[in-house]
């Protein structure tokens, strides 16, 4: 009999049968409340009903068409609705199926573009698991350890994490910034460097926004030396944070967007976007593979953003996100363990810290684990996993936060006492 690879290590023993909306439902009957979305994925809630009527009718007609070999009907229509949605210039699509692989391609299509050989990523970013985005992450060891070399060209500058380094954000900001020019003085010339890779908002690196002064930093390094500006927006992308996109908050025009998560509902899709002039750079065949654009997933992302558009899921993250957000802060209020409370829309992070003021990865997990005990599902992460994270489906009511909240504060109280 097989078994399960250790490598499947879960953060909790719940074992699903389905889905519907903000709750999983497991083998036992049981009800849990689903404040992970599959890793921010399931947007819009498990199995909409939209969705899966639009997938089961394209399962019927179409299930893959290669795309280098034929063009199917699923990727023109959604590559035109996603035309109403992306920020101006980048009218350019290119898919794939992780998060990792858009990471990736992104990553070529820069050196192509530019001919220059170094990438700079910003401390505590995550942006997949793959080797060359393993290389992008430096939000904790773990995701690259056991396996080096790493990708070379890969240098990395602070990013404005003002709790960390006890200081305010303008303190935290024009330090990333001068450590940044500083970077360039001593280790990669901004001339032999294609492109800043940065999330609007770190996610596996511990729920920290980034900030207009920090964004418009890199903007303008960034065309003063002919280097790309990616926003990896995997995560914050399709409404998460309040706005469509998480870089709405910062007013910073990017060159590429990265795509994943919430693009599809679930199913595996992922892709890029730039301009057709940058795009064009690529060179045809360095770029895609077997399985990138699949038809259902095609097919269920414009269903998906039928759902975020008609359903107002955009607004809803706004409003449920500041909820949650000044909730989790009433629940820090009441102790001396979570030494902060971060968030954007529905992307609410709590830093839990010893008292004096270390981080805290035994009480985050206690957390994580005493929540998953009483039906609320919720995630870690940060550099030592001391940052639990709630991350809803973008149709969570105003009830279901509550009920959410009232569970964490009984979780903190358990965990502190
Ligand atoms: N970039 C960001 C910002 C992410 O949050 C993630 C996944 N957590 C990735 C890239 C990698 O995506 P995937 O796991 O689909 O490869």
């Amino acid at each position: 009999m097989a078994q399960l690879s250790p490598l499947l290590k879960q953060a909790t023993p719940v074992v699903v049968d389905r889905g519907e909306g903000v709750y999983l439902y497991d083998v036992d009957g049981r009800r849990h409340l689903d404040f992970t979305a599959g890793i921010g994925v399931t947007s819009t809630g498990h199995c909409h009903p939209r969705v899966v009527r639009a997938a089961q009718e394209q399962i019927g007609k179409l299930i893959h068409g290669q795309y280098t070999t034929v063009m199917h009907q699923p990727l023109l229509e959604l590559t035109e609705r996603l035309g109403d949605v992306l920020p101006p210039g980048l009218d350019s699509l290119f898919f794939a199926n992780s998060g990792s692989e858009a990471v990736e391609a992104a990553l070529r299509l820069t050196r192509q573009a530019t001919g220059r050989p170094n990438i700079v990523v910003f401390q505590g970013g995550f942006h997949g698991r793959t080797v060359a985005a393993a290389s992008l992450t430096t939000s904790g060891t773990r995701f690259s350890a056991g396996f080096s070399p790493l990708m070379s060209g890969v240098h990395v500058a602070p990013f404005p994490y003002a709790f960390h380094y006890g200081w305010d954000e303008r303190t935290a900001t024009e330090f990333a910034l001068k450590e940044l020019d500083y970077l360039f003085a001593t280790m990669t010339a901004p001339n032999e460097t294609a492109a800043f890779f940065v999330e609007p908002m770190l996610g596996e690196g511990g729920y920290v926004p980034a900030n207009r002064e920090f964004l418009a930093g890199l903007r303008e390094r960034a065309d003063e030396h002919g280097i790309l500006l990616v926003l990896d927006e995997i995560q914050t992308g399709f409404g998460r944070t309040g706005r469509f996109w998480g870089h709405e908050h910062f007013d910073v025009r990017p060159d590429i967007v990265l795509i994943a998560k919430g693009l599809a509902s679930g199913f595996p899709l992922s892709g890029i976007a730039a301009s057709k002039d940058l795009m064009a750079k690529a060179w045809p065949g360095s770029q895609g593979g077997t399985y990138g654009g699949n038809a259902v997933a095609c097919a269920a992302a414009a269903a998906t953003l039928d759902v975020i558009q008609e359903e107002g899921l955009v607004e809803n993250a706004a409003a449920r996100g500041r909820q949650l957000l000044e909730g989790a802060r009433a629940v820090a209020g009441k102790t001396a363990a979570i030494g902060d409370v971060r968030g954007l829309g529905l992307l609410v992070g709590s830093e839990f810290t010893t008292p004096d003021g270390k981080p805290d990865n035994p009480t985050a997990q206690a957390a994580q684990k005493a929540a998953a005990e009483r039906g609320l599902l919720l995630l870690t992460c940060g550099a030592y996993m001391n940052v639990v994270r709630m991350i809803p489906p973008l149709v969570v009511s105003a009830e279901q936060v509550d009920e959410a909240l009232d569970i964490w504060a009984e979780v903190v109280a358990s965990v502190t006492s």
